[in-house]
């Protein structure tokens, strides 16, 4: 491979191309994409600031026509500058400017099919889809992709911090793949994945560089009508490439590839780069490259549910609960309640009208648990048969919007196959049709769907709050878990995590079972540093009694609805520091430390220069106490805006007006 000139000079003009090799560059010049076809053969480069970020990686794919990965030859070259700023709600910023430098590359493969590459080069974020055109003798018109060469090659000393893919049908009631394994930080390339069949999206990266870091995120964005995909094994001297779904996902039933029309375009690959864990935090490429598919037929409120099942569980599905949970939802000022799964058997039909209207009479609008599926899994929870159905979903959906029910979620997909993304869509589109916003559990990554879907809020897929109730590892995991989601899964979609958990002990009596490890204040800032529009409060009516009056009220102002954000610091799985802005402009920042010693943060908090704050913290353990003790106290930050804070160990601090 031909050495890029450009790259070995260290220079980058916005467009250029030179031999073989085509450039594109940010806007502020800094990330730099060569795309190379010697031998007919396209791969790609990627630098940031003269840092390699990716070594000669693969570009093609081969569909059921035709081979577009070797014996490529290039017909045309456009660029083009993109400037778009748009709107949205329920993500991490309200108002977005989007720059980018777009380089597409028209190409045709060794019997005259074409393919076009398009790049687009912000200054943090590259974004990249193939699309297939209708060739000229018009036929076919239709194609199967059955694999995408598309590489990402890193540099030998670059350090992953990476969630494994399962093999399909395994776990709780053959349910999983779904997204819900664990990340492990700081390891090597050449580490083998935790089950052999490579890596989930997002996947992020360290590239060491002496004082300045580089780091990197991996993802993809815009997946409406293709499989999810994610990344392979790696392999040294050609890296990851882009894998589909394994052929068991979904039963074995539907084909792992990609049915497309022509024309017709793969999803985006995206890579956010920086020299520090800034871009990635604040990164809003999901959603940079994607459209709105529909208009939202209803107001979608953003707001703070409570879940009975995450402490109570299955038992707590009936009547009475519910009616307890609706009161103590009602007294917080909530706007959600979820009632869980088996609702259609242990209360019914009937008696949920009655419950929606007592919930209304309260103020409380209901949300309704739904299995996904069918035929994709044993998950045997109900109502089952039927969101997996048109007929019997719009019949639901058409009562819920009757009875005034607000929002589902739905649980137990059966994987990443086109079919099954196509099922997410529908399910979405449907909803919208009735009033309804989506919840997902037991699911795939949400990929641009708070834009792309206006009634969509947020998806599980991680290793969420319930498994801090299974088992006693997870609780004390809990603090690595929230201080590496920021980086990865909440940094390219919005996250139900499940719960702000203000019980003591994992249990209804709140006595008996394994303790919570993290401290109140830590749990009430993951309501700052995890990001989404409906965030579940996992308030139960009697843990109420036992919180101090400072939590409670803060509890109750508890902010979903966000326009911007800062960045204030962090390390996957060590610890993060965020500060939020909401749509009605008051700042909250907030820190939790997940590190086995106490941690020093001086906090950059221009918003709250000169003024008197609130600074709520855990303190340490008191002798023979089991928990940290949280407190709050008023505190002038200084005119520089600098604010020192101590996080505990499984600690937390929040600060805000
Ligand atoms: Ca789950």
């Amino acid at each position: 491979m031909k050495k890029n000139l450009l790259f070995a000079l260290g220079l980058c003009l916005s467009m250029g191309s030179f031999a073989d090799n085509h450039t594109v560059c940010s806007p502020d010049g800094k990330l730099m994409l060569t795309v190379n076809n010697e031998g007919g053969h396209p791969s790609y480069t990627v630098s940031y600031d003269g840092v390699e970020v990716f070594r000669p990686s693969a570009l093609g794919l081969t569909a059921d026509y035709g081979d577009f990965t070797q014996g490529m030859k290039l017909v045309k070259v456009t660029e083009k500058r993109i400037q778009v700023s748009y709107d949205m709600t329920r993500t991490k910023r309200a108002h977005v400017s989007y720059g980018a430098n777009q380089l597409t590359l028209d190409m045709v493969n060794a019997k005259g099919f074409p393919l076009q590459m398009t790049f687009n080069v912000a200054n943090n974020d590259v974004a990249y889809r193939y699309t297939l055109l209708r060739p000229k003798s018009e036929t076919p018109r239709c194609a199967v992709i059955r694999s995408e060469a598309s590489g990402f090659n890193l540099p030998d000393d670059a350090r992953t911090f990476l969630t494994p893919q399962i093999q399909p049908m395994t776990g709780w009631e053959r349910t999983k793949p779904s997204y819900e394994e664990e990340y492990r930080p700081d390891a090597r390339l050449t580490d083998k994945s935790a089950f052999g069949v490579g890596y989930t999206f997002p996947c992020l990266y360290r590239i060491p560089n002496g004082k300045a870091d580089t780091w990197l995120l991996i993802s993809e964005t815009g997946t409406e009508d293709y499989p999810g995909c994610r990344l392979s094994e790696y392999e040294p001297g050609k890296g990851y490439h882009v894998a589909y779904p394994q052929p068991g996902e979904n039963n074995g039933v539907g084909s792992e590839y990609a049915a497309v029309p022509l024309p017709g375009s793969t999803p985006w690959r995206t890579i956010t780069v920086g020299h520090s864990l800034q871009p990635i935090v604040e990164t809003t490429v999901s959603y940079d490259v994607v459209e709105p598919r529909y208009e939202a037929k209803a107001e979608y409120k953003p707001g703070r549910y409570t879940w009975s099942w995450i402490l109570w569980m299955d038992e707590s599905c009936n009547y009475d609960d519910q009616v307890r949970f609706i009161d103590v939802t009602s007294k917080m000022g909530y706007e959600y309640i979820l009632v869980d799964a088996l609702w259609d058997t242990q209360i019914g039909y009937d008696r949920i009208e009655q419950l929606s209207r007592y919930a209304q009479s309260k103020g409380v609008g209901l949300m309704l648990w739904y299995n996904s599926n069918g035929a994709a899994n044993d998950a045997p929870q109900g109502p089952r048969n039927v969101m997996n159905n048109p007929i019997s979903r719009k019949r639901d959906m058409a009562w819920m919007q009757r009875i005034g029910v607000k929002a589902i979620k739905v649980d137990f997909f059966g994987g990443d196959k086109q079919q099954t993304l196509q099922l997410y869509r529908d399910i979405l589109s449907d909803a919208n049709d009735y009033g309804l916003q989506v919840i997902f559990h037991g699911c795939t990554l949400p990929r641009g769907w708070e834009r792309m879907y206006p009634n969509f809020v947020a998806s599980e897929a991680a290793l969420a709050s319930e498994n801090v109730y299974f088992t006693d590892y997870h609780a004390k995991r809990e603090a690595f878990e929230l201080t590496m989601y920021p980086f990865t899964r909440n940094a390219v979609a919005a996250f139900d995590w499940g719960g702000v958990l203000m019980n003591r002990y994992m249990s209804k009596d709140n006595k008996s079972r394994h303790q919570r490890f993290t401290g109140d204040i830590f749990e009430m800032a993951t309501a700052i540093t995890n990001q989404t529009s409906v965030n579940c409060v996992a308030l139960t009516p009697d843990a109420l009694a036992t919180l101090p009056a400072f939590e409670i009220e803060w509890l109750r102002q508890l902010p979903t609805a966000w326009s911007d954000l800062r960045f204030l610091g962090g390390y996957p799985g060590k610890y993060f520091a965020v500060a939020r802005q909401t749509t009605a402009g008051k700042w909250y920042a907030a820190a939790i430390n997940a590190d086995p010693k106490p941690l020093t943060l001086t906090l950059d908090l221009p918003m709250f220069a000169g003024k008197v704050v609130k600074v709520y913290a855990d303190g340490p353990k008191k002798k023979g106490s089991s928990w940290l003790t949280p407190g709050m106290k008023q505190q002038k930050v200084g005119r520089n805006g600098r604010l020192m804070v101590t996080v505990q160990p499984n600690g937390g601090v929040i600060v805000n007006e």
